[in-house]
């Protein structure tokens, strides 16, 4: 095993994250389910890689000058990613967030030194909305960007030149499928974009959860959304400008039960502790094997995005109380 030279600078420790076969979820798809571990990012997720692309982008196009600030809405991995790599090249953050979001992250953010507004969920049609206000305190702030990342495909592009690319290279160009849940949709249409580049028979699904309207438009081309779900980073209403031409040849509906399960799983049987919206995804995927292998491909090789750290919700879904408020099956070695 190779193991990775020192890298010059700490931006250069976003990205080229590990690849895992995943056990349990490859034994019930009757095939190989890989697992890329966005987890062990600086920031811990996934939204690290969009962070540094947008701030990379703006720094191109002379919009962001140094010394600036960088103002966003996000559910609180993004403002993590961009806090991190703003610090590391002087810049300031301005987060707006959703104020139903757990506490780990709101004082995550703080911690990393940035300034933080929290705003009342509402539908995106409010303009109080997380992602409006955000657009107006950065019209407002002198020096300021809006990072913007469900339109700004700088996001996308991250993944379409770094986790696809990874993707590739880590299973030697024998890849099948690849799913995942989409928030902004830059991982799900970036890696799609990516692999279909290298082969356009690689199988790309949208795993949706509850309460999102993606499913429904891919499915029967109107955006429809059904029931609810509690995961944080995903779901989404409308086709952003990251999702706009999204190769997408299949998707699935998975519920918060079916993504706890994973959950609980991968962490009782595997030692993996990952937040909700990883579940969902490893419930997708082992979905997508299902389908290739009732399809007919011989062994088929799927990945997903493993896309934080369980770590950021021990006061939601690590916490019995706070499932059962939102009548959700609590953890079974949780239960007193
Ligand atoms: N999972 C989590 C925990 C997230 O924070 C996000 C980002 N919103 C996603 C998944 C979805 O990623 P993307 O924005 O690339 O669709």
């Amino acid at each position: 095993m190779m193991t990775p030279a020192p890298r010059d600078d700490t931006l250069e420790l976003i990205g080229n994250t590990r690849l895992v076969l995943l056990q349990g979820p490859s034994e019930a798809a009757g095939c190989q389910i890989f697992g890329k571990c966005e987890f062990e990012n600086p920031g811990a997720s996934v939204k690290d890689r969009a962070a540094l692309g947008i701030i990379r982008a703006a720094e191109a196009s002379g919009e962001l000058k140094p010394g600036g600030t960088i103002v966003e809405g996000t559910a609180g991995n993004t403002g993590i990613g961009i806090a991190l790599v703003a610090n590391a090249l002087g810049y300031k953050t301005i987060i707006v967030m959703p104020d139903n979001q757990s506490k780990e992250k709101m004082d995550t953010l703080r911690a990393l030194g940035a300034e933080l507004v929290t705003v009342p969920p509402t539908k995106f049609a409010n303009p109080g909305h997380f992602v409006h206000t955000s657009r107006r305190l950065a019209e407002e702030t002198e020096g300021a960007i809006w990072a913007n990342q469900f339109d700004n495909i700088a996001n996308r592009k991250a993944h379409i030149e770094g986790t696809a690319e990874e993707l590739w290279e880590q299973l030697e160009g024998k890849i099948d499928g690849f799913t995942c849940a989409a928030g902004t949709g830059g991982t799900i249409a970036g890696v799609g974009m990516g692999l279909k580049a290298h082969d356009e028979t690689v199988q790309i699904a949208l795993t949706d959860p509850h309460g999102a309207a993606l499913y429904s438009y891919f499915a029967e081309g109107e955006l429809k959304s059904e029931g609810s779900s509690v995961a944080e980073g995903i779901g989404q209403g409308r086709i952003t400008a990251n999702l706009e031409g999204a190769p997408i040849d299949t998707q699935f509906r998975i519920s918060d039960e079916e993504g706890l399960e994973w959950v609980a799983r991968l962490l009782r049987e595997e030692g993996l502790c990952l937040g909700l919206s990883s579940g969902i995804n490893v419930a997708g995927a082992v979905a997508l094997g299902k389908h290739l292998v009732a399809e007919g491909r011989e062994n088929p090789r799927i990945a997903t995005i493993l896309c934080d750290t369980g770590f950021r919700y021990l006061s939601t879904l690590y916490n019995p109380e706070w499932l059962a408020e939102k009548d959700l099956p609590v953890f079974d070695w949780l239960k007193s």
